[in-house]
Parts: structure tokens; sequence; C-alpha cells
């Protein structure tokens, strides 16, 4: 499962939320399409992984994840279930945490959302990105 230990040494290793989204879905009744577009940063990691928990039993189908409004979203379609309000509700859940948690390094005690165009980063990341001159913004393209 999850590491909960938020080891901050690897916070160079590039993040790669399909390979992580695919490796939760393992042994799960959730199907991940080949043409799912899935994009988290590591921050979020956490709560996808309790969104899954809640759901691996319903067969859905989960056609996108996004962070590119500010906050985590999901779409997902049911398949064969009667439980789409319990997905609905979870998804939505995952949505509202996401909203106080840093999407770099998943802390939500004390965050205050800094809202940077696309990313929601706390204190701590946005100097600690200042340091390695990288602003944690869509600047970091130029
Ligand atoms: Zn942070």
């Amino acid at each position: 499962m999850l590491d909960s230990s938020n080891n901050q040494s690897n916070q160079e290793t590039p993040f790669d939320a399909n390979a992580f989204f695919n490796n939760l879905c393992v042994d799960t009744k959730i199907l991940v399409p080949g043409y799912a577009e899935i994009q988290f940063q590591r921050g979020w990691a956490e709560i996808v992984a309790e969104f899954i928990g809640k759901v691996k039993n319903y067969s859905i189908r989960i056609d996108e994840i996004s962070d590119s409004y500010t906050v985590l979203d999901i779409s997902f379609s049911v398949i064969k279930t009667n439980r789409e309000v319990e997905v609905w509700r979870a998804a939505n859940e995952a949505r509202i945490t996401s909203k106080s948690t840093c999407a770099g390094c998943g802390n939500h005690k004390g965050f205050r959302r800094i809202v940077q165009t696309t990313n929601v980063l706390c204190q701590w990341c946005l100097s600690n990105a200042h340091l390695t001159n990288n602003t944690g913004t869509w600047l970091d393209k130029y």
C-alpha cells in the first residue's frame, strides 16, 4: 500500500501518476481503459489512494483524473453497480480534501491555500521551489 512516511528524499524522483494509479487498481473491480488520462501530483497521491480504497469493490470505469483546475477531479462511469451515489460521494470527498492539501508534499496541517495558476502548494513547497529555481508554476516551462 501507500508509503505514509512521506519520504522527502524522494522529491527528486519524478512522480508517475499513471503507474501509481494503475498499481492501485490492481485486484479491484475498477476498470482503467488505455485512453484514461491520469494526472495529479505527488502530494495528492494519498487522496487518490483513499478514493480507490472506498470504491474498489464497485464496477466502475475511471476515465480521467485531473488536477488542472487546482482541485482533484475524478471522472468515472458506472458499469454495473447500484452504488453510484457512494462513488460520487467518494469522488466529491477527494475533491474537497484536495482543496486543503498541498499538491507538492501532501501536507494539510495549517495549510493556507496558495493558488498559483496551476498549482496549490504550501509555504514550505513554495520556498523550497524557490531554492531550486523552480517556481512550481507554469513559469517553470520557460
Ligand atoms: Zn507542500
